[in-house]
């Protein structure tokens, strides 16, 4: 039989106890038949421990060193999960990225896998021999610096390792089921959902659904490699991420069976957003150019735009923008000092907004979503402060404090509720 990867992310290592259940999974997969490599994460909070240790002596670490400090808690976690292995009478071998081949552009904490040349992990399979890779980390082709590859990057090293090896699937492991139509944590009646496209995956994921890492995504999306979400908690199938046409290959033959295909696959929502709005903008060519130029010179990722029409008396208007929260200040800062040369009168700032979003395929040839969307929130008494569209997605920004109203609308008005409770969270801080 062939190839499989496994991911395991934090809260299943939480502890000695959830290395040795994990172990003890891996060996299962092992005598099966399978060769299997393995990518972990840092144990349980380790991560975000280490940041932590990071700010307390220095109040902006150098990237480097911050880096190297990181990638040691991917180190603890693969070298006992190696142990545990053995313990079971089974070989196991740990390797750190850069061992393992996976080699990265030199930006630090946000570094690109360029090239995954996985020699040593063939070479320790070929001996029969279980590889254990550290997730989130490489080095860097050019200055041969350790890098991490962002927040929840080993998504993307088990892929990428997927992808390098040929391997038959990539199965990534949490403390959830797999991908629900909504969170769990908010929406109890949540369903798991079986069959999801690597499209509806991504948008979902850009919209705050903490699934997967994008970038896994759309890795994944480029070669692809099938994705299995699941448990490392139960034995339950999980969630199969593939490319559309198999997704729509199963919906026709529910179809055939007279089963109502779902419109919508899922609703996702997002409390990292923030509002800026410019106000009193004069209504001229140019202007919004030059605000944008401003916002993006300062490296900031902005998410929905809203112009209104200007007044007819004093020829303004208001522009405004969503972007993510942490580079809320740094926005405002590279916008107040362009205010006099691009002539707008104010800056606000709001953080207490979110973003809340249906998706689904089905969309795009069933008309009316829109508006059910919106009449399900205007009857749960939400506002909508912002609207934005793409082919298989709705996204409105409403109050930070209406976001699990408007999820448990949204979730009720497409029916995608199940009449058990269905969703198990099995671990986790959530953090
Ligand atoms: N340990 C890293 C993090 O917490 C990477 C990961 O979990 O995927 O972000
Ligand atoms: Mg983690």
């Amino acid at each position: 039989m062939g190839i499989v990867v496994q991911k395991y992310g934090g809260s299943s290592v939480a502890d000695a106890a959830g290395v040795k259940r994990v172990a003890q999974r891996i060996v299962n997969t092992k005598k099966a038949g399978h060769q299997v490599v393995v990518v972990v994460s840092a144990m349980g909070d380790t991560t975000d421990e280490l940041i932590d240790l990071a700010n307390e002596v220095s109040p902006l670490p150098p990237a480097r060193e911050l880096d190297m400090l990181l990638t040691a808690g991917e180190r603890i976690s693969m070298a006992v999960l190696a142990m545990a292995i053995q313990n079971l009478g089974h070989e196991a071998r740990s390797f750190t990225g850069s061992q393992a081949g996976v080699i990265t552009d030199a930006e630090h904490g946000k570094a690109k896998i360029i090239d995954v040349t996985p020699g040593r992990i063939e070479a320790a399979i070929g001996e029969d021999a279980i590889a254990i890779v550290a997730g989130f980390q490489g080095v860097s082709q050019t200055t041969k610096d350790i890098t991490t590859l962002g927040r929840g990057g080993s998504d993307t090293t088990a892929v990428a390792l997927a992808v390098a090896l040929k391997a038959d699937v990539c199965e990534i492991y949490s403390d959830v089921d797999g991908i629900f139509t909504a969170d769990p944590r908010i929406e109890p009646r949540a369903r798991k959902v079986p069959r999801i496209s690597y499209e509806e995956t991504l948008e979902m994921a850009a919209q705050g659904a903490k699934i997967l890492h994008l970038r896994c995504v759309e890795y994944a999306r480029r070669y692809d490699m099938p994705i299995h979400v699941r448990s490392s908690f139960s034995e339950k199938e999980g969630t199969w991420v593939v490319k559309a046409a198999d997704v729509a290959g199963v919906v026709s033959e529910e179809k055939e069976a007279h089963m109502e295909a779902a419109i919508i696959t899922g609703v996702a929502h997002d409390r990292s957003q923030a509002k800026i709005t410019v106000v009193g903008v004069p209504d001229k060519p140019g202007e919004a150019a030059a605000i944008f130029r401003a916002v993006a010179d300062a490296q900031i990722n902005i998410d929905m735009i809203v112009q209104n029409i200007s007044e007819a008396k004093t020829g303004l208007t208001d522009i405004s923008f969503t972007l993510p929260q942490g580079e809320g200040q740094t926005a405002m800062t590279a916008l107040d000092r362009v205010r006099e040369r691009i002539g707008f009168e104010s800056l606000q700032y709001d953080d207490s907004v979110g973003k809340v979003s249906i998706v689904g395929a089905g969309m795009s040839s069933a008309p009316g979503i829109s508006a059910r969307f919106f009449e399900a929130l205007s009857e749960a008494g939400v506002n909508i402060e912002m609207i934005s569209t793409s082919e298989i997605r709705v996204s409105v920004v409403v109050a930070e404090a209406q976001i699990e109203a408007a999820v448990n609308a949204a979730h009720a008005a497409f029916e995608l509720g199940s009449d058990e409770i269905e969703a198990v969270v099995y671990g986790g801080t959530g953090r």
